[in-house]
């Protein structure tokens, strides 16, 4: 099914790709089976191995921690900084969108979203998950 490093891509370069289409992968370890693997790496960090593939994740999150960063609002005004855990099991450094920054706290359950920032690149943030959904 993935084709890891086909074209000869650097692992950032091959995460940037999948996001331009639209779609968040992430690698997973086929020696050891563990959780996937952020950021992009050529090693797994756990085993070694370079027999890393592709998979897309569902997107579903859990804020770990938040924290406030103070801006003028001629500068965009505050925004969050947030570490999420993904259901797949990595950690990212990332933001969450469409609430105060203030309000986003430890718990709570975001889904990701891609944003461009410019043509060439691509990053990954979140928002909150409707409270409507069920987490299986
Ligand atoms: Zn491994």
């Amino acid at each position: 099914m993935s084709s890891p490093n086909a074209e000869g891509e650097s692992p950032g370069g091959q995460y940037q790709s999948y996001l331009r289409q639209g779609a968040i992968h992430l690698q997973r370890c086929r020696a050891c089976t563990g959780p996937v693997i952020f950021p992009p790496r050529t090693l797994c960090p756990r085993c070694g191995s370079t027999k890393l593939e592709w998979a897309p994740i569902s997107g579903k999150g859990t804020v770990y921690s938040a924290t406030v960063i103070h801006q003028r609002p001629e500068r965009g005004g505050d925004y969050s900084i947030a570490l999420v855990d993904l259901a797949e099991g990595a950690r990212m450094l990332s933001s969450v969108r469409g609430m105060p920054a203030g309000d986003v706290a430890i718990g709570i359950a975001v889904r990701a979203i891609i944003e461009s920032l410019d043509p060439a690149s691509y990053i990954v943030r979140f928002e909150k998950e409707p409270a409507t959904d069920e987490i299986s």
